[in-house]
Formats: structure tokens, sequence, C-alpha cells
């Protein structure tokens, strides 16, 4: 299921699209070509009744090098046997992007051709753009002229963080910049071939639609195995459809090392274990005790360390995906 190339992983989602006959539909990246000099290119699958008004979009690879973990949950889905019947049943349809951003997926990179970090690349270009100083005043350090960064390169990064502490250091890096091309968090000068590629599918696939979830595969946030839910938007909604453990920049509770995911921000030392209220699931939040038993109705908290066993994409994408139909319905 899981690919260890972006070559390998589109071969595997054509092949099983191919094995449950189901219609592709191919984008192609012209002008560059591959790691291994192989076509660049999202593939987009729909699944589900062709009436359907409710519409679950999955992407992969909107940071190239996080494409595994996605890919493999996109082709678990096409082998799925359960799935239509209740796809049907709600009359929910799916339409898989795999590879919204090839070039990264195959360069094993986070950015595209263009050096574009895809998440900070929907802004209206025609306008101002956002401004970010601090980026500017850090650049030379956190690109420097030679590589490995010499002792005072790292040491003058050091002096940054202790004067003006972490959390400023991490906006300034983190936050987007569109003023340094070479640089990191780099959102473009104009809409890229992956954004407009994603724009036009929505609108097509789209267009007959009463209601659209989108679910973006990414990896690195969160402990190792742990499906960390992050929503950028109406986080509300999104706490309805996919449990209150989703979490969102905008209302500070996103994911963090080391901090509770719901809502203060508190520190919690492990992921935890929680016993939930109403069912004998355990939840995995990973919030501390007051969070979880205010939003979560978590009873038993245990202060085990979780069991680090990798978990499945394609399990938590399985599960996401029935909660957000059954949400939905
Ligand atoms: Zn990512």
């Amino acid at each position: 299921m899981f690919s260890s190339t972006y070559r390998e992983a589109r071969q595997r989602f054509l092949d099983t699209a191919a094995a449950q006959e189901l219609a592709v539909d191919t984008r192609v990246l012209e002008g560059v070509d591959g790691l291994e000099g192989e076509t660049l290119a999202t593939d987009v699958v729909r699944i589900g009744p062709a009436d359907a008004k409710r519409l679950l979009v999955l992407t992969s690879a909107t940071h190239g090098v996080e494409g595994f973990c996605g890919s493999g949950a996109q082709i678990a889905l096409m082998r799925d046997d359960v799935l239509p019947a209740l796809m049907d049943k709600l009359g929910v349809a799916m339409l898989l992007v795999h590879a919204i951003n090839p070039y990264g997926f195959s360069y094993l990179s986070r950015t595209t051709e263009g050096n574009v970090d895809l998440n900070r690349n929907s802004v209206d270009f025609a306008g101002p753009l956002p401004q970010n100083p601090g980026y500017a005043e850090l650049h030379d350090l956190l690109i420097p002229a030679t590589w490995p960064p010499d002792e005072a390169n790292v040491a003058a990064i050091r002096a940054y963080i202790d004067m003006r502490g972490q959390w400023t250091y991490q906006q300034a890096v983190t936050t987007g910049q569109y003023t340094h091309a070479q640089g990191m968090f780099y959102g473009g000068a104009h809409t890229a071939w992956s954004t407009r590629t994603m724009r036009n599918l929505l609108a097509e696939y789209g267009e007959p639609c009463t209601a659209i979830g989108w679910i973006d595969i990414h990896t690195g946030l969160g402990p190792s195995g742990f499906g960390a839910k992050i929503c950028v938007g109406d986080v509300q909604r999104a706490r309805r459809w996919w449990g209150a453990d989703v979490t969102s920049p905008s209302d500070g509770t996103s994911m963090s090392p080391g901090r509770c995911s719901i809502r203060c921000g508190r520190r919690v030392r492990m992921p935890r274990l929680h016993r939930s209220r109403s069912s004998t699931a355990p939840c995995r939040s990973r919030t501390c005790s007051t969070c979880c038993a205010r939003m979560s109705g978590c009873a038993i908290i245990q202060t085990r360390r979780m069991r680090r066993r990798p978990t499945s994409a394609a399990g938590f994408a399985l599960r996401s995906i029935s909660t957000t139909i059954s949400g939905a319905a």
C-alpha cells in the first residue's frame, strides 16, 4: 500500500484504479521531469454515486515529501469493500486527488518546482501580499552562504531566540513570506500550477455539490502514529464532524509539541490514553485532563505512556471519513 518513491506511488495508484475499474483524470505538470525522469502529474479518481450532492475531497502531497502517507490512504480507500455501499446509502462521493504537488513528492521536497509552499500560496496576488519583516531579518541566518551553518550562525539564531522568544522566532520563520524566492515557507509570486489545478478540480467536481468536506493529509505534527486533526476555517463545524480534538491555529489550539491539543495550551508531558465516558474505545486526544474532561467527556485520565504503535494512515483516513459521512448525514 505504501510506496518508497513518487514513481512507485503513482503507478500503484493507477494500477489500483484500473483493477477497481475506476476512471482516472490526469493533469500533467508540463516542462519538468521527475527525479527518475518520470512524468509528473496529479491523478484524480472520483468514487461514489454519480449524483451525490455531497463530496469529500482527499488530497495527498500538498507538501510533496509528506505524500507517502496520503497516497497509501488513497490506495487503501479504492480497495475498500465496505465504503461504496456506505457512500451510496448516504449520497456522499469521494474525490481522491493523488499528488497535488508531484514535483515535491518526486524530489522529496516540501515545496513545488518553484520552491512554493502551497499552504501559503492561496492568496490574492493582485492585492497587497502579507508582510513578514521578521523573516527578512532572519533569512541570511536560516539560509547561510555556507552549509552546514558555522558556529557564529548558530549562536546568532540562539541569541535571537533568547532575546525575542521561541514563539516570535517560530512565527517569523513559519508564517510564510513573499520576499525571498529561495527562502523557507515561500508563498510564491503568483498562483502555482498545483493551486490552479486544485481550484479547477474543485470547480469541476464540486460544482453540482451542496456540501464539500476536505481532508488534506500531511505528516510530521503530533506524536508518531497519531492522527492530529488540524482545521483552518470553520473549526466549530469541523469539531462537529471530526470530534472535539480538532485543533485550529485561529483559536490558538493548533498542535505544537508538548502542548495540550485542545484549548488551553497547557504543557502535556506525554501523550495520554483516556477512556471515553460514552464508549469503550480509547480517546487518543493529546490533551490536558481539564480540556479532555470538558470537551470530550473523557472520564479517566491514565498517565501511562501511549503505545507508539504505528497507525495505518489508511485506517486513520477511513475512521475520519466514516465520521465525516455520519456527520454530514
Ligand atoms: Zn505538511
